[in-house]
């Protein structure tokens, strides 16, 4: 009998690669997802297919459905777009957590939940293990995402040990690739579209602080594998890519794969962002054994082609708002 399976944010950049992916194992899948940052032109190849289905639903309200397994990736995930509603946020990951769990207990199926290496806030552990505890400012501009992450998790460990839930808790860092929204504001997005668009390229800082990034098609791998791997996870898995990098290391490769004529500008940095990251995927290696496969020239190569494309088949007016924003 086919899987069906429940993929919240699914209209979203991984939510969309996760569906068609599942929809390619055959299984049937159902997309819940409200719009908040995702899209219909996300999905729209999915929209076809016989076992594809689209739900539009805010998972900080209960869910009624059947369904054999839930990915819970909804939740906006780029900092301007996690701090434009910072309340709507906490709720999309607590009142998310618990409507989702409160589904999977009552079907007795296993849960997946998206974390995140923000959970490890401005580290002082580097590359951060999933032992380190983090340190998070639970007052600041990020704490909303930060902090409903943790209590995200919180809830899943709890209601494994209360309700013998079999969970997954995928600690996801920066992950790039197509289907991200052009202004979402995330370093990789903005960088292609301004060089693309030959705008100055905007560097937060000093650009020294670090980040790792992971092309798609290898997150979608790890979070499939974390899924289907066998016995009981009771603890949390990194996935990400180790391949570290400054963010103007980033920028000037990303220059010269555009052959852009774009400057760097130097722009304030935000508060608490995190000076550096970078994942240690030993246990991912052990566990799963998974490891990034595809290079940062590699896949920034496909991305650019993707913003590249959007850019082409795009209205003049949206092309304007783009590069306004940029
Ligand atoms: P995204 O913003 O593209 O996707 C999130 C999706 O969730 C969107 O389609 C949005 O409309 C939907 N959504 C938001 N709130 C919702 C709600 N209340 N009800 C229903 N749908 C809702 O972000 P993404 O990069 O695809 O991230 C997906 C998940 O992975 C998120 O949980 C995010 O925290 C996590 N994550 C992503 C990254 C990354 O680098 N992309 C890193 C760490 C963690
Ligand atoms: N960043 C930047 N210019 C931009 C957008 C982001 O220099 O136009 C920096 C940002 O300050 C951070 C890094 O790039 O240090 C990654 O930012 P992003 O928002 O992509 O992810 P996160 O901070 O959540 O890792």
């Amino acid at each position: 009998m086919q899987k069906r399976v429940l993929v919240t944010g699914g209209a979203g950049f991984i939510g969309s690669h996760l569906c068609a992916r599942l929809l390619k194992q055959d299984c049937e899948v159902l997309c819940v997802d409200n719009y908040f940052t995702g899209s219909r032109a996300n999905i729209e190849e999915l929209s076809g297919m016989p076992g594809f289905e689209m739900m539009r639903h805010d998972i900080t309200f209960p869910l009624y459905v059947e369904v054999d397994e839930i990915y819970n990736l909804a939740c906006p995930a780029s900092p301007i777009h996690y701090q434009f509603d910072p309340v709507q946020t906490i709720k999309a990951n607590v009142l998310g957590a618990i409507n989702m769990l409160g589904l999977a207990k009552r079907l007795r199926v296993r849960i997946l939940q998206a974390s995140t290496s923000e959970v490890y806030g401005d580290p002082h552990v580097h590359p951060q293990p999933e032992s380190y505890q983090g340190l998070v400012n639970l007052a600041g501009p990020r704490a909303c995402y930060d902090e409903g992450k943790r209590c995200a998790e919180t809830l899943f460990y709890d209601y494994r040990r209360q309700h013998r839930l079999t969970i997954r808790v995928a600690r996801i860092f920066n992950t790039y690739g197509p289907h991200m929204h052009p202004q979402d504001g995330r370093v990789v997005s903005t960088f292609i579209m301004q060089a693309l668009q030959n705008q100055p390229i905007t560097i937060f800082g000093s650009g020294a602080q670090t980040r790792a990034f992971c092309y798609i098609d290898d997150m979608i791998a790890g979070l499939t594998r974390l899924m289907n791997c066998h016995g009981d996870v009771d603890a949390p898995v990194n996935l990400g890519n180790p391949d570290e990098i400054t963010i103007v290391e980033l920028a000037k490769t990303i220059v010269a794969l555009t052959n852009s004529s774009s400057k760097i500008v130097l722009r304030p940095l935000p508060a608490d962002d995190p000076r550096q990251r970078c994942p240690d995927i030993s246990r991912a290696n052990d566990l799963l054994h998974w490891a990034p496969t595809i290079s940062l020239r590699e896949g920034l190569a496909k991305t650019i082609s993707y913003f590249d494309d959007l850019l082409s088949n795009a209205t003049e007016s949206k092309r304007l708002v783009w590069r306004s924003v940029s």
